[in-house]
């Protein structure tokens, strides 16, 4: 018999959590009982596990290896209570299609709690688990589609290095759902440090009530942003904090070519997170005016039209911010004085970054709008250009280095000017090759979430075969890799796809 070892080897304590023993705070729930209403989740009939995002896990402190036990699906199906969990709806208002839809609400989301995480504090919310008092004769359902939309975007965008509610995971049901056709129940489970939208501002400046404007203000001040405490009016700062960040992402949705598709005042986050994912798409043959949303007719929520609407999506946070601020002028130029140069400076920054220019120089303006231009009028596949892009020489060489790019053009001739434009630019800030390419691969994904590859992962789950989401969710969290073993997914849309349609139903 061997002898025991001694002493036993030494493992580090494990910083991770199972299920059961998730350290929840109270979060949201700080909050008096005004912001929300207090109920479980409906039990979902015979739930099962769809797709898990381990990162995910982590990032909230539990073990991935928690995601294989059967009670994963029971919990986040809002089946069984995770111990701590205290489920709520939280009530909000908002704008929809520029227009006062009065009071919303979590139709259908539960928020769990917040888990004190490996980094930092994050809420847990269930997002499909039955009706709340705010569902407004809607059924509290979400779709297996939809969910799944929603998990691999959360995750696509997180890769991408965009601010986002990440997803947990998607657990399914065969109970049916009714939309255009029957669908099936599915429920995804998103994480994020706070689910509060401008509308949840909007809520309380609209029934009059300042106190619970303020105790709101006050909570996302000391526990998100505390820095706003130190300013001389935190409200003021607060609201410039939040045009910041608006501004910024919105460059980041533009220079990937994200459309949100339903950018109404309550899908607006507090945080500057992407946040309710619906209607989504991501720009592939490019259209500055593509409408990602069959059911925006107008096309208000437009690609190109998103910049815009944000900003107007913040005076409508600045009108509900006036009763903190005394002034409406005060708070108008709060948002004024930040969005526009918060927009644009990250913005142009990114493009000299897709462009693999070093520096700022005059004329990039110019040269900006001449390759949305080239891109518009050659209906140029948005991420594909630019991935080509950045493997091109500086120095125009054998006509095959320039292939990849050039075979993209429909009309050669104008292609071929601007390519020529583009090296001019870059003389102008030398950069070695290899250093710029390698620069330029960081900035310009191979891989997006375009919709038919979702839509090949939705069919698939349909058939209760989840390994097409799995493998899209480890493709897409490393979207600025080269991956040639998935090299299909960098394709624009196959025949079968080319009229998907997207709609708010969800
Ligand atoms: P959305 O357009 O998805 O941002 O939803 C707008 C509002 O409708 C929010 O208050 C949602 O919670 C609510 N809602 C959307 N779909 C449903 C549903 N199936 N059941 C209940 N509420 C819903
Ligand atoms: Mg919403």
């Amino acid at each position: 018999m061997n002898a025991p070892e001694f002493p036993p080897p030494l493992a580090a304590p494990s910083p991770l959590s199972t299920l059961d023993a998730l350290p929840f705070a109270e979060g949201f729930a700080a909050l008096p009982e005004a912001f929300y209403t207090r109920l479980d989740p409906l039990p979902l009939p015979a739930p099962y596990l769809v797709a898990a995002s381990p990162p995910v896990a982590e990032l909230i402190g539990l073990d991935p290896g928690e995601i294989g036990r059967a009670e994963f699906a029971e919990h986040f199906s809002g089946n069984r209570p995770l111990p701590g969990s205290a489920p709520l709806a939280a009530i909000y208002s908002g704008h929809q299609f520029g227009v006062w839809a009065g009071q919303l609400g979590d139709g259908r989301a539960h928020l769990l709690g917040a888990v004190v995480g490996g980094r930092g504090q994050w809420e847990i919310q269930l997002k499909g688990a039955g009706r709340t008092p705010y569902s407004r004769g809607a059924d509290g359902r979400a779709v297996l589609r939809s969910s799944i939309r929603e998990f691999l975007c959360s995750e696509a965008m997180a890769g991408l290095g965009i601010p986002t509610t990440r997803a947990l995971c998607v657990v399914g049901s065969d109970a049916p759902v009714v939309r255009e056709e029957v669908e099936t129940a599915a429920v995804v489970t998103r994480i994020a440090e706070s689910f509060v939208r401008f509308g949840s501002f909007e809520h309380w400046a609209a029934r009059n009530r300042p106190e619970e404007l303020r105790r709101l203000a006050d909570y996302v001040i000391d526990t998100f942003r505390p820095d706003c405490r130190a300013a001389a009016n935190p409200y003021d700062a607060l609201l410039r904090d939040v045009s910041r960040r608006t501004g910024d992402l919105m460059a980041r949705w533009m220079a990937v070519g994200f459309m949100h598709g339903v950018m109404n005042t309550d899908n607006m986050s507090i945080l500057g997170l992407t946040l309710d994912y619906g209607p989504f798409g991501f720009m592939e043959a490019f259209d500055a005016g593509h409408i990602c949303n069959h059911s925006d007719p107008h096309g208000r929520y437009s690609y190109q039209n998103q910049p815009q609407i944000a900003y107007w999506n913040l005076f409508r946070l600045a009108d509900a911010f006036v009763p903190l601020l005394g002034q409406a002028e005060i708070a108008q130029a709060a948002v004024e004085e930040t969005y526009v140069d918060a927009f644009e400076s990250r913005f142009h920054a990114l493009l000299r970054a897709k462009l693999g220019l070093l520096e700022a120089a005059p004329g990039d303006p110019e040269f900006f709008a001449e390759t949305i231009g080239l891109l518009h009028h050659q209906r140029l596949d948005f991420t594909q250009f630019f991935r080509a892009l950045s493997h091109l020489p500086a120095i125009a060489g054998d006509a095959g280095a320039d292939a990849p790019l050039r075979d993209q053009f429909i009309d050669r001739a104008a292609g071929d000017a601007w390519l020529a434009a583009w090296r001019v630019r870059l003389t102008l800030s030398p950069w070695p090759d290899t250093e710029r390419q390698a620069s330029m691969r960081a900035a310009n994904p191979k891989y997006v979430l375009r919709n038919w590859l979702a839509e090949q992962a939705i069919r698939r789950a349909r058939a209760k075969d989840f390994s097409e989401v799995e493998r899209l969710l480890a493709c897409l969290a490393r979207p600025f890799d080269e991956q040639p073993e998935n090299q299909a997914y960098a394709a624009p849309p196959p025949d079968w796809a080319a009229r998907l349609e997207v709609s708010c139903s969800s």
